[in-house]
């Protein structure tokens, strides 16, 4: 089987790999896609709650004051 090259450390893997994505654009190893890929993975998807959450915690409390004026 052809080798392939690690987008982020560069080293040799066998197989199909990894989708790389957000880290860079292209395929990784296992190692990059445990260590580096997915934790950064789960990163995004923590600040997209964490902003959508926020977001709609400041929605509330303007149909609130809205309440309140009435
Ligand atoms: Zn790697």
């Amino acid at each position: 089987m052809k080798k392939k090259k690690c987008i982020i450390c560069s080293e040799e893997f066998d197989g199909p790999g990894h989708n790389a994505d957000p880290i860079d654009t292209g395929r990784c190893c296992a190692i990059c896609n445990s260590q580096v890929v997915s934790p950064m993975r789960v990163k995004i998807f923590i600040e997209q709650f964490e902003s959508s959450y926020k977001e709609r915690r400041w929605y509330d409390k303007f149909l609130n004051d809205e309440d309140k004026e009435r």
